[in-house]
């Protein structure tokens, strides 16, 4: 079923895995998918490497996933450092293996390759990966969007243009980057308002887990930790576990709010990690999605 349509119907759950390094690796995150199949996602996704090396792995659990009945799935798929060609593949053989999902992304190019240019032979954007889906092809499509701005953008205006081409190229949703001050997604969906996006932005909540991996992905991605949470991950930068409850604390406190804002779903960013994602949605009881 398109995402689309169950959108339409009710305020969705989604959980974001990612792919193993190795094909041993694989039945490990089909595992995850199980575990957390009694909070009754409406879908899941796997990411796709954008430098390469585990994009198999992503096609197999995406197939693997969409051949069982008890879940949807959305495919992710990056354009960049590819020729349009090798994606044509890729969304040839999502469509022949009954994917009806993909989110359409840009990706970024693999280290050390930051500063090239894309080659005429590219997407160059997730735009054109857009447009070339839709005359194409017949997946339902979302397209990724930043609450406080992509780390390239020239200003949140220009992001949030880019974004309204997303919905003008025939996206049916957005999700957006994680983000820890609700304030920020609050602000962007004024931003999309004013710029005429009417298609549904979910938010991202990417529960901590350990000090040092949150600081990479904030810096990794441009998203900022508040301070009073900075300063109570410094304290712990030693003790996993003790942030990983952090983590739940906070990312509760953040869905519960969303949840109650009246967003159209939530996509959990879940690491291929069970515990925080089951213990925040046990406490929540939101929709059908309680666990019980
Ligand atoms: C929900 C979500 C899922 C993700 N999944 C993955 C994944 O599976 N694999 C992965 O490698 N990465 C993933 N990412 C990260 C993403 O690939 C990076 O953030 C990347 O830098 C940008 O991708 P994009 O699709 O937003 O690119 P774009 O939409 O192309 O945007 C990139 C930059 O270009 C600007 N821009 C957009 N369109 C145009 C245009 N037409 N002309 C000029 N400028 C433009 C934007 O403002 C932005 O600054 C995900 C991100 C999100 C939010």
């Amino acid at each position: 079923m398109k995402i689309k349509e169950i959108l339409n119907r009710q305020r969705t759950i989604s959980f974001e895995f990612f792919p193993p390094r190795e094909a041993d690796g694989v039945p490990a995150v089909v595992d995850v998918a199980d575990r957390l199949q009694r909070f009754a996602p409406d879908f899941v996704s796997v990411t796709y490497g954008a430098g390469g090396g585990t994009r198999a792995f992503t096609e197999d659990i995406t197939m693997r996933l969409k051949r069982r009945e008890d879940m949807e799935v959305m495919a992710h798929l990056t354009c960049v450092a590819q020729d349009r060609d090798e994606v044509h593949g890729v969304l040839e053989r999502l469509k022949a293996a009954g994917i009806e999902n993909v989110i359409a992304l840009r990706g970024d190019r693999p280290q050390g390759t930051e500063d090239d240019p894309p080659s005429e032979h590219e997407f160059a954007h997730a735009t054109e990966l857009i447009q070339h889906m839709r005359a194409n092809f017949d997946f339902g499509v979302a397209g990724a969007c930043y609450p406080e701005g992509h780390t390239e953008s020239t200003s949140l205006q220009s992001d949030i243009a880019y974004a309204r081409m997303k919905q003008d190229l025939g996206a049916d949703f957005l999700i957006t980057q994680l983000f820890y001050d609700n304030a920020h997604f609050y602000a962007l969906q004024e931003r999309a308002a004013a710029a005429g996006i009417t298609i549904p932005i979910i938010p991202g909540v990417l529960p901590i887990l350990s000090t040092p991996q949150i600081r990479r992905f904030t810096s990794l991605c441009g998203a900022s930790i508040p301070s009073q949470l900075d300063a109570r991950l410094d304290r712990f930068a030693e003790d996993n576990r003790a942030v990983r409850e952090i983590g739940i604390e906070h990312a509760t406190r953040q869905a519960e709010d969303l949840w109650s804002n009246g967003v159209p779903g939530i996509h959990f960013y879940v690491l291929n990690r069970t515990y925080s994602v089951s213990h925040i949605l046990s406490d929540l009881h939101i929709g059908g999605h309680g666990g019980d």
